[in-house]
């Protein structure tokens, strides 16, 4: 089962921080929901990581939104600069809400994380989880993490130039990684994850804790160059590609079966390996 970390309170009417916060500015310029002065308001209380996504002054507490049009549940939600991927289960006085849901004046309304103990697949959840195993297509600008994603045996594509990654995501299955939170806004789009840390080792560290992948970690099995699995290669049939002084000491090699490299096991490759496997294998990330 897909589980994940961090606590659910029930929302309290003291978390209500009434004019704390401004009021969401909009993001998704389109929507009808986004214009007028704001003469109502509503109250939106974000739990766990989907705290990351808001300014300091708002997380942990209701912020308000004031509108004139009554914006859907994801317009409202995205407003405030939270992906709607990253939501599991969005409720009004306990009861869910779907997405298309229109909020109402005076509504006060409980938005959860993905990365929770809550059962994803109950009834009114409006989160998709990750199928399992679990596979990758990773934002062009984040072609370091990719590689290390790789390294552990984690199956990652990268988004290609002129490629869609929400068709490319929903074609595959495979969850978007990215900095991009506006990518993740994309209507169409079910899984897809914004990566905090900025530091691509702390990425890939934070990705395996995230997505729970310990069990699908393999240190160098997969292409670092181009996502293709290695397989095991008889030495004389690549003797010639093979520096003298590393034949000279080590019988064992791997080809990927895609492009072709070389692999072996030096001493720079099992250091990152080393460094990832105890990177993986650290605290929870976040887990507020
Ligand atoms: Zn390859």
């Amino acid at each position: 089962m897909w589980t994940s970390r961090g606590n659910t309170p029930t929302p309290r009417r003291d978390d209500v921080s009434e004019g704390l916060v401004k009021p969401a500015r909009w993001e998704i310029a389109s929507c009808a929901c986004q214009r007028g002065s704001g003469g109502r308001r509503a109250w939106l209380r974000f739990y766990g990581e989907l705290n990351d996504h808001l300014p300091a002054e708002a997380r942990q507490r209701a912020a308000v939104m004031r509108f004139d049009v009554a914006p859907t549940v994801k317009c409202a939600i995205e407003g405030f600069g939270v992906p709607h991927v990253e939501v599991s289960l969005v409720t009004r006085a306990g009861e869910p809400l779907g997405f298309s849901d229109r909020i109402a004046a005076e509504d006060r309304i409980a938005v959860y994380p993905l990365f929770t103990r809550l059962d994803v697949s109950a009834s009114g959840s409006v989160g998709i989880a990750p199928p399992r195993p679990t596979r990758f297509i990773a934002d062009t600008h984040l072609h370091r993490l990719c590689r290390l994603l790789r390294l552990l045996g984690i199956d990652t594509e990268i988004i290609v130039r002129g490629e869609d990654p929400v068709t490319a995501s929903i074609s595959s299955r495979r969850v978007v990684l990215t900095r991009d939170r506006h990518l993740l806004m994309r209507r169409s789009l079910e899984l897809g994850y914004w990566v905090r840390s900025m530091d691509p080792m702390s990425q890939v560290a934070e990705v395996v804790q995230r997505f729970d992948l310990a069990a699908q970690v393999r240190p160098l099995q997969r292409c670092s160059v181009c996502n293709g699995l290695l397989a095991s290669v008889d030495k004389q049939d690549v003797a010639r590609r093979l520096p003298p002084r590393t034949a000279a000491w080590l019988d064992t090699y791997t080809r990927c079966e895609h492009c072709g490299k070389l692999y072996w096991r030096g001493t720079h490759v099992d250091r990152i390996a080393a460094t990832l496997e105890k990177l993986v294998a650290g605290p929870p990330v976040g887990g507020r």
